[in-house]
């Protein structure tokens, strides 16, 4: 299922031509997570049903300029068992736009470090192809990446 079926989202951009989630994680797992916005942890909180002071308290670092999700075991502390983002309808956009990151764009050096970690680009594409479509994709209002889980 993909965040279209999933979200009934009409904005949501089909990313068949160039991508579909494989759903393997590898984008939830490292030593840090992205940023949330303050809109984002309201969104988070009030999904979760609790305070924002709580998500920040259990859930997050909060660094001198910028508050990110917590890693436990390795991986994003809303990465679930059955590996699937325990926050998807409301996770941060970083996490919404990957892998189709706008610094593909004019960095063949950036595409194939992201095309290399994610598994979901389909494996004809061309560096040309991603770069095309998602010059298109980014002026479409409501644009997000691929990632279903
Ligand atoms: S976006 Fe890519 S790296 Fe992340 S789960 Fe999907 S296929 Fe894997
Ligand atoms: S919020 Fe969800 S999609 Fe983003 S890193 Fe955490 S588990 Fe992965």
């Amino acid at each position: 299922m993909n965040k279209t079926e999933k979200n009934g989202n009409p904005n949501k951009i089909a990313t068949a031509p160039v991508f579909k989630c494989q759903m393997c994680g590898h984008c939830c797992h490292g030593e840090s997570t992205v940023s949330m916005t303050e809109t984002e942890q309201k969104a988070i909180s009030a999904a979760l049903g609790i305070p924002v002071a709580e998500l920040l308290q259990k859930y997050c670092v909060v660094l001198k300029n910028r508050v990110e999700m917590k890693t436990i075991d390795g991986h994003c502390i809303f990465y679930g068992e059955d590996g699937r983002c325990q926050i998807h309808e409301v996770k941060p956009f970083p996490c919404r736009q990957w892998p189709l990151h706008p610094s593909i764009l004019g960095d063949s050096a950036a595409w194939e470090a992201i095309s290399r970690d994610c598994p979901g680009f389909r494996k004809d594409i061309t560096y040309d192809d991603v770069c095309d479509w998602l010059k298109g994709a980014l002026k479409k209002e409501g644009f997000s990446g691929g990632t279903t889980r």
